[in-house]
């Protein structure tokens, strides 16, 4: 396992095992994400696949470039594809809001138009309704506005949501790619399908687990991070650098939220009572730069692990925003 980068500002792993290399998430430009991957010798030429967990941008900035650059498969879950899909379609990546105020300000267009056409029918003594028809548009169809901006540009654009092959997979079915085992399973987020990975070396019988961006540890999660050799954990942020931290109180809320991030005390928690002591090494990732700090993660995690800690097993090591990790080899 080697961590490119985890963070509120991009996350990617690299997991290889045989001949087979998947990169988990690719949440940085293609160009840094190649970099990152000559800085610690891994070759993109060797991937065989992206996997992706969700489609928050720090999983997914750099995934269209980079798999039409290596032409490798994409596996999503279904609703995580679409969700990236509609995410990346230009038309639909309007808020609800902005839709909002762009069906006003067309509606008051119409009513402008209206007005005038009814008065310069009134001038020539026309009472017909063909300038009422405007006014009931359907404001849930095409807006005459996208309809204009669309028959501006050229018939044949390119699809910015184009990848040179997709793979479904759902959550709680194992599948193969390669020679790695993959189960993926649901993990408690604001996405459309989350998903934590445990990646399984058949020939080696190694198990690398992903648990990232998850409100809480469910027991489906504590299941699935049962007898791994390595665990990337999600230790986000001191809970009270959070509640004095810069933040809005509604990014406060959500972080905080079942569907948010984990908390340093949560890792600790999960660490504490539900890890069976078994891995090699414990990564604590996606660490957040305004609301923890390393030692805070570092020494929560290592209190609650204890006097299990020892040379061989359960070696505590920090994923970075800024520079990828030393592969983690077993
Ligand atoms: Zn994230
Ligand atoms: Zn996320």
């Amino acid at each position: 396992m080697t961590v490119l980068a985890s963070g509120s500002k991009g996350n990617a792993t690299v997991i290889a095992a045989g001949s087979t290399t998947i990169l988990v998430d690719a949440g940085m430009s293609c160009k840094e994400l190649l970099r990152r991957m000559a800085q610690v010798g891994e070759d993109p030429g060797a991937l065989n696949a992206i996997l992706i967990t969700h489609e928050h941008l720090d999983h997914v900035a750099g995934l269209s470039v980079l798999a039409r650059r290596l032409k490798i498969p994409v596996f999503f879950t279904e609703q995580t594809h679409r969700a990236w899909v509609r995410m990346m379609t230009p038309r639909t990546t309007m808020s609800y809001t902005k839709w909002l105020e762009l069906m006003q300000r067309e509606k008051e267009v119409r009513a402008e138009k209206t007005a005038a056409a009814c008065a310069s029918q009134e001038e020539v003594g026309d009472s017909s309704d063909q300038g009422m028809e405007e006014v009931s548009v359907d404001p849930l169809s095409d807006s005459v506005a996208s309809v204009e901006t669309d028959a501006s540009v050229p018939k044949v654009k390119a699809d910015p949501a184009f990848l040179p092959a997709v793979e479904y997979f759902r959550a709680g079915h194992g599948f193969s790619i390669g020679e790695i085992d993959v189960n993926p399973f649901t993990i408690p987020h604001d996405a459309a399908d989350p998903c934590g990975f445990v990646f399984h070396a058949r020939p080696e019988s190694i198990r690398m687990a992903i648990a990232t961006d998850l409100g809480y540890v469910p027991p489906n999660v504590k299941m699935a991070l049962k007898h791994v050799d390595v665990l990337l954990l999600e230790s986000n942020h001191d809970l009270e650098m959070l509640k004095d931290g810069p933040y809005p109180w509604s990014v406060k809320q959500r972080v905080l939220s079942r569907v948010g991030h984990l908390s340093n005390a949560a890792a600790a928690e999960f660490l504490l009572h539900d890890y069976d002591g078994g891995a090699h090494t414990i990564v604590l990732g996606h660490l957040s730069e305004s609301n923890n700090l390393p030692e805070l993660a570092r020494l929560a995690a290592e209190q609650a692990i204890g006097d299990r800690m020892s040379l061989l097993g359960n070696r505590v090591v920090l994923a970075r925003q800024d520079a990828p990790l030393d592969p983690i080899c077993l």
